[in-house]
Parts: C-alpha cells; sequence; structure tokens
C-alpha cells in the first residue's frame, strides 16, 4: 500500500541531533511561540513565569492558559510544551 508507514525508509531519532542542537542551544526565551489555546504569536520573553517549588510554569500573556512546564526533580529535567503549537527560532 503506498502511503503506509510501515513502507517507508526512515532514519532513527539520533540523525536529529543536529538539527535539534541548533533548536536547543539558543537564546530560547527570542524564539517566537503561537499559544495553542489562544493563537497569539510573540517571543517567548513575553510569557508570564511562575516559577514554584518543582520548576516554572509560563503562561500566555493573552489568555493566561499554560504554554510551558519545566519540572525539575533533581534526577532529571521535564520541559511539556502542550501548550503551544509552534516555537520559531529566527536565524541572524
Ligand atoms: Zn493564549
Amino acid at each position: 500500500m503506498t502511503g503506509d508507514v510501515n513502507d517507508l525508509d526512515y532514519l532513527d531519532g539520533n540523525a536529529a541531533a543536529g538539527p535539534l542542537s541548533e533548536f536547543f542551544s539558543t537564546d530560547v526565551v527570542s524564539a517566537r511561540c503561537r499559544c495553542a489555546s489562544c493563537g497569539r504569536t510573540d517571543a517567548l520573553a513575553t510569557a508570564r513565569l511562575s516559577p514554584n517549588s518543582h520548576g516554572l510554569l509560563l503562561r500566555c500573556p493573552g489568555c493566561t492558559e499554560i504554554l510551558m512546564r519545566l519540572v525539575d526533580t533533581g534526577d532529571s529535567v521535564f520541559l511539556d510544551l502542550q501548550g503551544m503549537s509552534f516555537v520559531e527560532l529566527r536565524r541572524g
């Protein structure tokens, strides 16, 4: 069957290491993101930050929905980006 995902050639996730390292090594707060709830698109630096004992909570300045959660458990750090429909980093 044409288009069946099992028929496609693919690489494992290691092949994404280069592009992802570019993304995560930049000043992420200058990145633009779109709120998955209201669609507002702005720099992550404009988000409202609420630190708590487990990490950070960033909320949309437009609708106050959660854009991002960063939780530090000591052994691990978790990043939840469900509140964003995309993150854009501009080069240059
Ligand atoms: Zn919003």
